[in-house]
């Protein structure tokens, strides 16, 4: 990515399941601000933010990837990523138009190691997570 002149940095990698609390509750807290009821902040966060113990992060094989804002824009490093992780072994975890599939919204930044040889299947059938393991 970089020899093409753009630069990524490893926003989020491993998270544990006190940090994923962390951001969860700061969610919740943020929607309160807003106004919301306590049952409405809580929805509406997790909507967003994964439970403690479902967080992809917990797991230890996701990274979030986004520019170095100094040097790229984040819309160059999601086109590269979504073209090339594949051969790295890794996918595009929640992609556009599976979020009824996934459960979870468009991340462009968002990215799973499945291994290289599932990589290369998700990506050339253009599948989800979900869908190829239903086949395997
Ligand atoms: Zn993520």
């Amino acid at each position: 990515m970089r020899a093409e002149g753009i630069y990524p940095i490893v926003r989020e990698g491993y998270r544990t399941a006190k940090d994923q609390q962390a951001i969860l509750d700061e969610r919740i807290q943020r929607y309160l601000d807003e106004g919301y009821l306590e049952r409405g902040a809580v929805g509406a966060a997790k909507e967003w933010v994964a439970v403690p113990g479902t967080s992809e992060h917990q797991l230890g094989m996701a990274v979030d990837i986004n520019a170095d804002q100094s040097r790229s824009a984040n819309d160059d490093v999601y086109a590269w990523l979504a073209e090339n992780a594949y051969r790295y072994g890794f996918i595009l975890r929640y992609p556009k138009g599976r979020e009824q599939v996934t459960g979870t919204e468009y991340e462009p930044w968002h990215y799973r190691y499945v291994g290289m040889e599932a990589a290369k299947e998700i990506y050339q059938s253009q599948i989800c997570l979900e869908e190829y393991m239903e086949n395997h």
